[in-house]
């Protein structure tokens, strides 16, 4: 998606450590007219696809998903970070560990909310090394639930979670997939 390649390019700031900061227009500041094209987008890629649910994490896929849900006209979920879960049997849970905090999360969702007779678009902001959407994918399975798409904002396609991904034949669409970045220059390569 070229307008959002552009806007990673005028925004985005590499830092050490793999990590792209988009914190102008994705993560902290939001800009809701990129969010509608970003939408729109994912509307296309996927139109072909029957889902009756949108799956997130929280936080920052939540905003991405909810304008992306409209499209679909299809209600949002979003997995909760717990920092400890007492299993009594009303949620689905797994443990994702995160990129950016390098911390282990328990992350939940009701039962009430996810079900086998949901098709689920999975959306998440940025994929690294694909924990995040491992754990997202078993959330949907635990629940009899079938994955029918994952839509990605920012891939960065030289770590691993893409590939892990796709090798579990799962569908999955990133409208931005990064090569390669460079901290000291503040370079961004993009597939294609
Ligand atoms: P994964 O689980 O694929 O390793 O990491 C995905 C999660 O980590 C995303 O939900 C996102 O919140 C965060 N993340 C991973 N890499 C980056 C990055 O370069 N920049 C930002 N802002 N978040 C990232």
């Amino acid at each position: 998606m070229k307008l959002l390649q552009e806007r990673i390019v005028k925004d985005g700031n590499v830092k050490n450590g793999n990590v792209l900061k988009v914190d102008n227009f994705l993560n902290h500041q939001m800009d809701i007219g990129l969010f509608n094209e970003i939408g729109q987008e994912f509307k296309r890629i996927f139109s072909d696809l029957k889902i009756n649910k949108i799956l997130t994490i929280e936080a920052s896929g939540i905003g991405i998903a909810c304008i992306t849900a409209q499209y679909f006209n299809v209600p949002v979920v979003f997995a909760k970070k717990a920092q400890s879960i007492n299993i009594d049997g009303d949620v689905y849970s797994t443990k994702i560990e995160s990129f950016t905090h390098k911390k282990t999360y328990d992350v939940i969702v009701s039962r009430k909310f996810l079900s086998k007779e949901d098709r689920v678009l999975i959306i998440d902001d940025f994929l690294a090394n694909g924990c995040a959407l491992a754990g997202l994918i078993d959330l949907v399975r635990s629940a009899g639930a079938k994955v029918e798409g994952i839509g990605i904002v920012i891939e960065k396609g030289f770590q691993s979670g893409g590939d892990m991904i796709r090798s579990m034949g799962v569908r999955l669409e990133s409208l931005a997939i990064i090569d390669s970045m460079n901290a000291e220059d503040g370079s961004v390569v993009f597939r294609n």
